[in-house]
């Protein structure tokens, strides 16, 4: 539980005092992540989301780390039913791009949930480790603090939490400590994770819910990647991203409010153990898949004139851009009824569109 659950269930007044007295302390102990606003280094204009209360929407964010899209395509319907089943109902993409800079996970799915770019030098959150590292933080990375699609849920009065199959991912939890109200981490113990992930969107009204499944990059890296045995854990992945959808389907409550949206960090070269290589298509193409309440059926790159859908390249930060994993923040944001991201750079006009 978090001081911000305590008190939230305390009278007004009575919560208004507690959080007076607590707010040094939670400051000290905290590690001063939460800066109070005016401490904020990033300018005036972006500090505060256009609307400050959220909807009734929620968002379910999936994450299958190390999917490369050419798995969906060679399992194919029939082995994949359940993504097979939010391409053909929902908005999608299998050629998304991950981050320009990197294509490993903890910096890349902190773009997800900052919208930012990696490289601290250019307005980025600079993570660019992928390893478990206690004390750190995204505003230690950048320099400078950093807000989140967490913080901004929680400002809009949304409760979120973060589930996840690597212990690394603590890092979101120790730099947003306020508004990520819960983190669960189940190590390498995807259906495990899957179950209390399923619990709690039903018996939590979250605004915004995030779950990373590591499956398919572990088995990538034990036997490569598009060997048999990844096949088969993207197969196994499958099978619980359907027991999500399921949950939200038989629950009215969640089936009339949720969208889910699918990505993945990067992919990962055939017949290697290995995703490292930031320049080579097997690694940077993801794939970004909307569906659920109010998601119209459709190519994104067609839904999206705007967007240029890159072929087999690998465009920079300028130009016509790509749908990217790091659009993710903002197209919660827009789900949610919220201004964008504060500093965020990927989809920050909320231009990413799920209907015709
Ligand atoms: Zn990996």
């Amino acid at each position: 539980m978090t001081s911000g659950d305590r008190l939230g269930r305390l009278p007004g007044t009575a919560a208004a005092l507690a959080l007076a007295l607590l707010l040094p302390f939670l400051a000290s102990c905290s590690g001063a992540q939460e800066q109070p606003a005016s401490r904020q280094l990033v300018p005036t204009s972006q500090q505060v989301p256009r609307a400050s209360a959220i909807n009734g929407k929620r968002v379910v964010a999936i994450s299958l780390d190390g999917l490369n899209p050419r798995a969906i395509t060679r399992l194919g319907r029939s082995r994949l039913p359940h993504l097979y089943r939010m391409i053909r109902e929902g908005a999608y993409t299998l050629n998304a791009r991950a981050q320009v800079e990197q294509t490993v996970t903890l910096p890349n799915h902190t773009s997800m949930v900052t919208g930012r770019r990696i490289r601290a030098a250019a307005d980025g959150h600079g993570v660019t480790w992928n390893t478990h590292r206690p004390g750190t933080t995204v505003h230690g990375a950048a320099g400078h603090d950093v807000s989140s699609v967490f913080r901004t849920v929680h400002r809009g009065g949304g409760r979120t939490a973060l589930f996840s199959t690597k212990q690394k991912f603590t890092l979101f939890g120790r730099s947003w400590s306020q508004a990520v109200h819960r983190t669960v981490i189940r190590d390498a113990d995807d259906v495990a994770l899957t179950r209390l992930f399923r619990r709690d969107i039903v018996a939590t009204k979250r605004s915004f819910a995030f779950l990373h499944l590591g499956l398919a990059d572990k088995t990538g890296h034990a036997r490569g990647w598009m060997t048999r045995p990844y096949l088969d854990a993207v197969v196994r992945l499958d099978r619980l991203v359907g027991q999500v959808l399921s949950t939200v389907r038989s629950t009215p409550r969640l089936a009339r409010s949720t969208v889910v949206v699918l990505t993945a960090d990067h992919g990962g070269v055939p017949g290697t153990n290995g995703h490292g290589a930031a320049t080579s298509f097997e690694n940077y193409r993801v794939p970004f898949i909307v569906w659920g309440a109010g998601v119209d059926h459709g190519d994104l790159y067609d839904l999206n004139p705007t967007l240029r859908n890159p072929g087999r390249g690998r465009p920079g930060v300028s130009g016509a851009q790509p749908v990217r994993n790091g659009d993710l923040a903002n197209l919660a944001t827009k789900v949610l009824g919220l201004g964008p991201v504060a500093g965020s750079l990927w989809n920050r006009s909320q231009h990413l569109t799920w209907h015709r």
